[in-house]
């Protein structure tokens, strides 16, 4: 195993990753704000998340990664108020759909996926903590966090905040740097708006205190990395900073990773453009989940990631060309022994691919060394220079590109249906397959061509491929 390297926004360097706790990784990312379907640039930020905690966990960390969902923040109470719903209503929808969404590309559940709306009481004990030690001051019945009272406030972002007047305040979850000022922990319900009664009075919190209190709730008051979309470095992550360091007169992240944006055909993606994609638009429009996944992990996450039709094209053939090989080698029948050099190969491309990991999550790299083995070792089965023996080693390098990038598996027809969309073959087992090519075996002995043709119609209609190898086997594949 190589030694793991991973940008820190906080120190603007990349560092050798060493755990507080030998062998175990406690982790944060902010999850989705629940009032809308999450989107292709969302989902690159969920996507690199879980790459890095499969790989955590390949690495043989024990991992413990908190997700939360916000379901109650600006948009969320005006939304839910022109719905004339509850917030809880309102946002139960969205929940379930980016559970499935998640679901669909393979993204694992973390330890814990945790809502906001259950978490007040944590949240209005921060405020107290915060409150005694004065980092906050009451104006019109909302709470708000003194910034100057931080000194370290911008470390992350490396904001400039000369220019700021003391006692400037935002009301808003969301604001640019250039608006850098005291912002709300707690906010007085306007007329109409849902509010919480508690002991810091009648309100509900701030976005930002939300996930201060659910992450030391879950993991300490030091946590091993945090995780977000660039996006949020500022206001959302320099403020949770200022929060739990405040409060606790302790580090809060160690390590703060931060994916870069999402493009579309090189450009911003927004409603306005009609670029704006959720992942429901592009299985609409016949993409399947595995291809998308790819698509989302293949570029490192520190780096731009211009989405293109035509990468996710490429993204389906990449994901086809690994399927093809994975299927070779388990339906293949090789010739006895080894082949000079195979095992050496294998164990090298499975060094490549940890190198490239471990450099920061460099999935380009990983997936340039799966590639190169693919192609060598399919050159040696074609010319009957891939060994019986040699499998063990083939398999063990793609369970462990599997346990990473998570497309391997065939199952993008059962995943779409789950969403509600059609497909349109029945789908075959794969003991029916074999039974199907069995009997088209037994006809072509018989020399009955007319039925061993009939059968291969059939499988092909149904979205089975054979391909009739010199020896005589009989490989297949799905369409
Ligand atoms: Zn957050």
């Amino acid at each position: 195993m190589h030694e793991l390297r991973l940008h820190n926004t906080l120190s603007g360097k990349t560092e050798s990753f060493v755990p507080l706790r030998a062998g175990e990784v406690k982790m944060y990312t902010c999850g989705p704000t629940v009032y809308d379907y999450a989107h292709i640039g969302n989902f690159r930020t969920f996507v690199f998340q879980d790459v890095l905690r499969r790989y955590l966990k390949q690495r043989g960390l024990k991992l413990t990664h908190v997700m939360n969902l916000t379901d109650v923040d600006d948009r969320i109470i005006a939304n839910a108020a022109a719905a004339g719903v509850g917030i809880r209503d309102y946002t139960e929808k969205f929940a379930q759909a980016f559970f499935a969404d998640c679901k669909a590309l393979s993204v694992e559940t973390p330890e814990y996926w945790i809502r906001a709306t259950d978490h007040i009481p944590d949240m209005v004990r921060l405020i107290e903590r915060l409150q005694t030690k004065t980092f906050t001051y009451e104006s019109d019945g909302s709470i708000y966090y003194r910034i100057a009272k931080f000194p370290e406030y911008g470390k992350l972002s490396k904001i400039d905040l000369t220019g700021i007047q003391a006692g400037a305040r935002v009301d808003n979850d969301r604001y640019e740097k250039e608006s850098a000022r005291d912002f709300a922990l707690w906010k007085a319900p306007k007329p109409g708006e849902h509010f919480w009664e508690t002991e810091i009075g009648k309100g509900r919190p701030g976005w930002h205190i939300e996930c201060s209190a659910m992450a030391m709730k879950y993991l300490g008051e030091t946590l091993d990395i945090h995780t977000g979309g660039i996006d949020l470095a500022f206001p959302h992550h320099e403020n949770e900073i200022a929060q739990s360091e405040g409060a606790t007169g302790k580090p809060f992240a160690r390590y703060w990773l931060h994916a870069e944006h999402l493009l579309v055909e090189g450009e911003k993606m927004s409603k306005s453009l009609g670029n704006f994609f959720t992942l429901r638009d592009l299985y609409g429009q016949g993409y399947k989940p595995s291809a998308l996944r790819y698509a989302l992990a293949s570029v490192p996450y520190r780096r731009q990631l211009n989405f293109t039709f035509d990468g996710l094209r490429q993204a389906t053939s990449s994901v086809e060309r690994i399927r093809n090989f994975a299927e070779r080698l388990r339906q293949g029948r090789f010739r006895t022994g080894s082949s000079s050099g195979m095992k050496e190969r294998a164990a090298k491309a499975l060094d490549d691919f940890d190198a490239g990991l471990a450099d920061d999550l460099n999935t380009a790299m990983a997936l340039a060394a799966t590639f190169d083995f693919i192609r060598e070792a399919n050159i040696a089965m074609d010319s009957g220079d891939f060994g019986q023996e040699d499998v063990a080693a083939a398999q063990k390098f793609l369970d462990a590109f599997e346990q990473v990038f998570a497309v391997l598996q065939d199952n993008d027809a059962e995943k779409l249906r789950e969403l509600g969309f059609a497909a349109p073959e029945t789908k075959l087992t794969d003991a029916e397959i074999d039974a199907k090519i069995a009997q088209r075996q037994a006809a072509r002995q018989r020399r009955d061509f007319a039925q061993s043709d009939e059968i291969r119609k059939e499988l092909a209609e149904r979205g089975i491929i054979l391909e009739d190898s010199k020896d005589g086997s009989v490989r297949w594949k799905r369409k």
